[in-house]
């Protein structure tokens, strides 16, 4: 269904990953979110409509890739995996045909097997350089391809596979558990042998790099070898420049986010400081129609655990959204891309709070931004692939369907 678009405000998309909470006993029985000082929400919750999304299906957890897939208004088919959208977060080219895996450089023990450390304790020192010679090697391969290596941040890095061009069904070598061995492919297709050759050939490089006999004298733990995982190729997704038409834009900090803005086609896509974020989102919009802004803190607190980090984080991003406040021509919906409970430290299927503020909005009678509040609000409780469609609408953004 193409969506017809009347003139209007501005949009806005503020994502606090991991946002959703469940009430916890030290809290006072309030979620993380319910217990923060945040004037700045409740005002737009007090001012705006609110309701509750699920991500995907009730009750159903899911990776931030999928959620932001669906927060955009597109359907689970058109996510590609995360080895194509890391791949675009770290700023690499990607083509059309190109099989990226999102890697690991681990430390391995001296049979190239066994799995001592998944992330190489995540110090990245030298990585920079030996992602650049892994490159080299790995390009004199015996199947004639092209292989790129990159490193990003700690131990996480890119491997991109140009031109392949064919199926590519392979499972990720990752065991989950340290001292385990790689999970190598059994079978005899070429991607199976293409993922046993990097592996071999990774260690067999590595292990003698001149850069982890430095690590080794520093005390770091080796990178010498490669873990491959979220194997994936570009999809034809339609851009959300027009799915929409509206010309979009995306901030963010972390190369998931970065990375899945790039794929949906938002332009630019800037990596900011959370502190710069909402400056810079006002700006954008003098030339865009929509931005989406992402803040990560949140999902992070909440796989430690700590609760009172993560209302501080929530408090923090309040601070920051105060110039919107000032804003005319704008419409902002604000929300998590799934729930992450400090008491489960993972993500769970829990319906997620929204809402949305700004011209044109309609006000509920909900007071406050929160889990308990939102379940009161006019909104409703939706899937997330609706929250678009919901944003223009009430914004007064959207023109009669069949008319
Ligand atoms: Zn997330
Ligand atoms: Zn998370």
């Amino acid at each position: 269904m193409k969506l017809e678009l009347l003139p209007g405000p501005k949009l806005m998309l503020i994502v606090l990953d991991g946002l959703g909470d469940r009430k916890i006993k030290e809290l006072g029985w309030k979620t993380p979110l319910e217990a923060a000082f945040k004037p700045n929400l409740d005002y737009f919750a007090k001012f705006g409509l609110n309701g509750r999304h699920y991500p995907l299906e009730p009750g159903l957890p899911v990776g931030s890739g999928v959620a932001h897939t669906m927060l955009f208004g597109y359907s689970l088919k058109d996510y590609p995996e995360r080895g194509p959208i890391e791949a675009l977060g770290i700023g690499a080219e990607l083509e059309h045909g190109d099989l990226a895996f999102r890697i690991n450089f681990a430390t391995f023990a001296e049979d190239g097997k066994v799995v001592l450390d998944r992330r190489a304790g995540r110090a990245d020192f030298g990585l920079d350089e030996i992602a650049r010679d892994l490159s080299s090697v790995l390009s004199e391969n015996p199947f004639g391809l092209e292989i790129e290596v990159y490193h990003s941040t700690q131990h996480r890095g890119v491997l991109v596979v140009r031109e392949w061009k064919r199926a590519f069904g392979v499972r990720d070598t990752d065991p989950q558990v340290e001292g385990r061995e790689v999970v190598l492919p059994e079978g005899n297709r070429e991607i199976d042998e293409l993922v046993r050759w990097i592996h071999r050939k990774s260690f067999e490089f590595l292990e003698n790099h001149e850069i982890n006999k430095r690590r080794k004298e520093l005390g770091l733990k080796p990178a010498n070898g490669i873990l491959l995982r979220g194997a994936g190729m570009l999809k034809d997704v339609e851009k959300f420049t027009e799915k929409y038409g509206l010309r979009g834009a995306g901030i963010a900090s972390d190369a998931l986010y970065l990375g899945i803005a790039r794929y949906f086609g938002l332009d630019p896509v800037l990596k900011l400081e959370d502190e710069e974020k909402i400056t810079k989102a006002l700006e954008l919009l003098k030339n865009n129609d929509f931005v989406f802004v992402h803040f990560k803190k949140t999902d992070n607190a909440s796989h430690d655990g700590d609760f009172l980090r993560k209302k501080e984080e929530i408090e923090k991003v309040d601070r920051l959204l105060e110039p919107l406040k000032e804003s005319s021509n704008l419409a902002v919906l604000i929300t998590g891309d799934h729930a992450t409970p400090c008491s489960l430290r993972t993500h769970s299927g829990d319906a997620v709070p929204f809402l949305i503020w700004g011209e044109n909005v309609p006000r509920d009678n909900v007071e406050k931004f929160g889990e308990g509040f939102a379940v009161f609000g006019e909104a409703g409780t939706v899937e997330a692939k609706y929250l678009m469609q919901i944003l223009l609408n009430a914004s007064g953004r959207l023109s009669e369907f069949g008319k």
